[in-house]
């Protein structure tokens, strides 16, 4: 495919900012693709949109292409599924309906691993309250920043591996959609679904469930991300080269949240093209 020399140059499709986990704020990420030689990037903050307008705002004075994006929680059973959405409508009802269900329970859930927490370590809400912005998808690594701060563990990998396991006594799970309508919600939004780090030690989805999502308009497989394993890449290289679906590279830079840097994985320029023709509840923003 010809892709358009607008946005051509290296793009990263998944970036957080402290509108969800990351540690930089919607310019700060913007900054940093731009340091690090992209040409487009994309803000997908867990389950909000609201660092658009800023990031947007930022790449746009930098030179960078902005792709607007999201990564929705959902889940299978136990185990958590993240869907990225590209160019959605931010005010769709439905989705935003759901954004604000799962943001609200996370919130509830958080507050309910602090007091479990706080019954063996020295931790209060308002020490999570601290790591976190305001008006931000809160989530356990801004309990592990409270950790971190209290000096209970080193980093956000350290407190993952032990207080916040989803095997200690502390752990909760989130309210989160089912990644059919996850995927439903996305496409009714006008935007492009993307299942992230797909491949990951969790091993692939059942592939009854994955054609289901697929049937409900899944686009594509972010086969590029330091977590998937190369055995899950290549089974779902074959089913994309099969169906012809999107492939996506991205870093999942988190700021100082994880060691993940901007453009460590990267997206051609042919996939970009084909994620901006699909989309259309939002759209892209040239410098
Ligand atoms: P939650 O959605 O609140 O259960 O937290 C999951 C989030 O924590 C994901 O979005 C990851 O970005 C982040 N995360 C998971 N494992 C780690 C880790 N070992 N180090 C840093 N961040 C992590
Ligand atoms: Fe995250
Ligand atoms: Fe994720
Ligand atoms: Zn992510």
């Amino acid at each position: 495919m010809q892709s358009s020399p607008r946005f051509h140059g290296p793009s990263d499709l998944h970036m957080h900012s402290v509108h969800s986990d990351g540690t930089e704020s919607p310019a700060q990420v913007m900054a940093a693709a731009h340091r690090y030689g992209l040409r487009t990037a994309a803000l997908t903050d867990h389950d909000t949109t609201s660092g658009w307008a800023e990031a947007a705002e930022a790449a746009s004075s930098l030179g960078v292409t902005f792709l607007p994006g999201m990564e929705l929680s959902a889940k299978h059973q136990w185990r958590s599924v993240h869907v990225l959405a590209y160019l959605i409508d931010p005010d769709d009802p439905a989705l935003r309906a759901m954004t604000d269900r799962i943001r609200s329970s996370r919130m509830d859930r958080a507050r309910t691993m602090a007091d479990r927490i706080s019954r063996d370590y020295d931790l209060e809400w308002a020490d999570i309250v601290a790591q976190t912005s305001d008006g931000a998808t809160v989530g356990r690594p801004h309990i592990a920043d409270a950790l971190i701060a209290k000096g209970h563990v080193r980093d956000r990998a350290e407190a993952f591996s032990s207080i916040l396991s989803p095997n200690g006594d502390y752990y909760i799970a989130l309210f989160a959609p089912d990644p059919v309508t996850a995927v439903e919600l996305i496409t009714g939004a006008g935007g492009v679904a993307i299942i992230a780090h797909p491949a990951g030690r969790a091993g692939l989805l059942p592939t009854p469930l994955m054609e289901r999502m697929l049937d409900a308009g899944l686009a594509g497989f972010e086969l590029g991300h330091r977590e998937n394993l190369q055995d899950g890449i290549s089974t779902l290289q074959r089913l994309c080269d099969e169906r012809d679906l999107i492939v996506t590279g991205s870093s999942d830079y988190h700021g100082l949240g994880k060691p993940n840097l901007p453009g460590e994985n990267t997206t051609s320029d042919g996939m970009v093209a084909r994620i901006i023709d699909r989309g259309t509840g939002s759209a892209p923003v040239y410098p």
